[in-house]
């Protein structure tokens, strides 16, 4: 479409302007939206106003002069505006054309913030915008010297001869009630009125989860289409590796176990994501995918998102598969004692994801904790697999994803629709549940003493704190000024408060050698109190830790909190989460609460979901949040109805919408998320 540069009243200096918002062409400026609206068509009386509040109000100019100021390079205009309720006075500084503007008798619509004249003893309104017309103004991100005003008159014309081809199929429109697409994005820049603006906004709202649906669903197709590996699977060797564990798998464990396995028959290639709380025993369900796929004779690699979870899943997952002999090996940036060629099952971090390697017999990809993994990734592992549009792939392995952090469900939609989902929802039997407490300040000491009874009998104790160093609260405010910072507590603890024990530090900046070794030191005992920030927080094994302490826990996720708390009560200790708070906010409160009554991660997020909305959850911001402008991740209703429509156009074919087909493309050039 035209550049920006072609618009009237668009010199080289706004068009600078504007291409630092990001806005090159007309298209660019036709959905640069709003940040918000203001409402010109319900003016408010002036007898209700009070200081502080932000106003529209309608009234006529009773009189209006230039006044004195003491400052001689001061102009100051001053008037006496009144509506049939009262009287209120409005200043304007430094803009002396007002007089030619604003004359006396005219009725005029004014919005301005209220203040407070100590002189005069009287309120005053500091205008921002005076409108004849009572109309709702869009208001827009600026910048320096470019407003919204000027962003309106550029777009008056534009929007009045709008005419855009409408991308959704007729039939959706009808039956979710949308306008059209000209009509939300002209009511978007220039609202008739508050029906018509709600409209517009549902209507682009609409679009965005639409198109996020399409996107999943379509990709979830072309997997479809590509070859996977069929894996014959040999029941009788599961039910024998069921028959030796020490335990019974919960009825949770043998369903998902199920779903797997039915997908490594299937000549698709699986693409699933397995969520289960902390502790729920997820490893033991991979662990019967491994066996199935090696016993065939294929390979299997497991990807961990750290050496020290890497080394761990390469202790357990070898001794569960030990009598089975399926041989396992080790590779990661330490160490790399796997044979890529004849292991049957590879252990590994993401050293193992680069292009000169190559493993012939891949048949299944395990990745722990780590939400996206790509086709391409896919294809490093085994060459040949990538399955673009129009070529035929080769063989593409079945990939099974593991996650701790529960995501609800119309969420785990919209940000993973393109996975099949199977969820353990049980917990083993017998697990103990973790004493969570909220302590207060004056009880900091008791805690501290409690901490010295469980070392003294042998336990061990973490403490998880938000921040690394006291450098990162520089820009700390009144408010936040007791955030606690490892480093510091670290010092803390390790010589006031505890000197008679071993003090270990763990954190983001350390080189991951140095975590790993003082993660050996805590695993083997030699520390006691293990200091941390969130680095701690994915699946390791400390069976003889049973205190969680967590410093300004308000500032955590309730669902990372949960992950933490998940680090104790693994061994056959009764275990402790303590959790200290520097804010008193009523969601704090409503939040923390929530920690000492349950005890699922599921209820939990939703809780905090509710609460705080999505942006907070664990995980989901790593792993990219859509951009999106109007629609929000907490509307369930709205990710269903777009999820259900664009199910169907998908099983229709989307080939046969040939308008929605060029939108999807767009849409995937730039919005792709991997
Ligand atoms: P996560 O889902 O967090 O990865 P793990 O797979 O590490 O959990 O399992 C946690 C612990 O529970 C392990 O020590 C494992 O041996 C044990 N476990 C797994 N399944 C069961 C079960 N059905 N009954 C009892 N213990 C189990
Ligand atoms: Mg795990």
């Amino acid at each position: 479409m035209d550049a920006i540069s072609n618009l009237p009243g668009v010199g080289p200096k706004m068009e600078e302007k504007l291409e630092g918002l990001g806005i090159k062409t007309i298209r660019d400026l036709i959905f640069y939206y709003p940040r918000r609206y203001d409402d010109f068509t319900s003016p408010r009386n002036i007898a209700g106003i009070r200081i502080n509040d932000e106003v529209i109000i309608k009234a006529e100019i009773a009189s209006i002069a230039k006044a004195y100021t003491k400052r001689r390079w001061m102009t100051l205009i001053e008037a006496t505006l009144k509506d049939p309720t009262g009287e209120i006075k409005a200043v304007w500084f430094n803009q002396p054309f007002l007089l030619n503007i604003l004359k006396p008798g005219d009725t005029w619509l004014f919005a301005g913030k209220v203040g407070w004249d100590f002189k005069k003893k009287q309120k005053n309104l500091a205008v921002t915008q005076f409108e004849k017309e009572g109309k709702i103004f869009a208001v827009y991100p600026e910048t320096e010297g470019l407003t919204s005003k000027f962003l309106r008159k550029i777009l008056r014309p534009i929007v009045s001869d709008l005419e855009l081809g409408d991308f959704m199929p007729s039939d959706i429109i009808e039956s979710e009630n949308l306008i059209s697409l000209t009509d939300a994005i002209k009511n978007i820049h220039a609202p008739e009125n508050n029906n018509k603006l709600s409209q517009a906004r549902q209507r682009i709202a609409y679009d965005e989860l639409f198109l996020i649906a399409l996107k999943m669903l379509q990709s979830k197709k072309e997997l479809t289409r590509a070859n996977g590996i069929e894996i014959k699977t040999d029941e009788k060797i599961l039910k024998d590796f069921v028959a030796k564990l020490p335990y019974e798998l919960t009825n949770a464990q043998r369903k998902t176990a199920w779903e797997i396995i039915c997908d490594l028959k299937k000549s698709t290639p699986m693409n699933r994501l397995l969520e289960g709380d902390v502790g729920s025993g997820k490893t033991v369900v991979a662990a019967m995918a491994v066996l199935a796929t090696c016993h065939e004779g294929y390979q299997t690699v497991w990807l961990a998102p750290t050496e020290i979870l890497a080394n761990q899943h390469y202790q357990n997952v070898a001794a569960l598969l030990k009598p089975f002999s399926i041989k396992v090996g080790l590779f990661t940036a330490a160490n790399k004692l796997a044979d890529l060629e004849k292991d049957d099952l590879i252990i590994g971090t993401h050293a193992l994801i680069q292009k000169n390697i190559e493993i012939k017999n891949l048949a299944l990809i395990i990745v722990d904790e780590q939400h996206r993994f790509g086709v391409k990734q896919r294809a490093y592992l085994k060459k040949g697999t990538v399955p673009f549009p129009g070529t035929v792939p080769e063989l593409v392995p079945h990939f099974l994803s593991m996650t701790a952090t529960p995501i609800p469900r119309t969420l785990a939609l919209a940000f993973y629709g393109d996975l099949d989902l199977s969820i353990i929802d049980e917990m083993p039997k017998g697990r103990r549940k973790i004493e969570t407490q909220i302590v207060a300040p004056e009880d900091r000491e008791k805690a501290y003493e409690f901490i010295k009874n469980q070392i003294g009998s042998g336990r061990q104790v973490f403490v998880i704190c938000p921040l690394i160093d006291e450098k990162e609260t520089i820009n700390k405010n009144l408010f936040e000024s007791d955030r606690k910072s490892a480093v510091a507590e670290y010092e803390k603890l390790s010589k006031k408060i505890f000197p008679e024990f071993n003090v270990g530090l763990l954190h983001g900046k350390m080189k991951s050698k140095e975590k790993e070794e003082v993660m050996q030191k805590f695993k083997n005992g030699k520390i006691n109190i293990l200091v941390s920030t969130a680095v701690v927080e994915v699946g390791i094994d400390i069976s003889n830790a049973t205190v969680m302490m967590i410093e300004s826990a308000e500032r955590f996720g309730l669902a990372q909190l949960h992950q933490f708390r998940g680090r104790v009560g693994r061994g056959i200790h009764l275990s402790f989460c303590f959790l200290f708070s520097d804010s008193w906010s009523e969601t704090t409160k409503k939040r923390l609460e929530a920690m000492t009554t349950c005890d699922s991660g599921f209820e939990l997020a939703q809780i905090d979901l509710d609460l705080r909305g999505p942006g907070e959850m664990v995980g989901l911001r790593q792993s990219g949040l859509p951009d999106l402008k109007m629609a929000s991740l907490s509307d369930r209703i709205l990710i269903e109805a777009t999820r259900q429509a664009a199910e169907k156009v998908v099983g229709e074919g989307i080939e046969k919408y040939p308008r929605l087909l060029e939108k999807y493309q767009e849409f995937m050039v730039t919005k792709h998320l991997e």
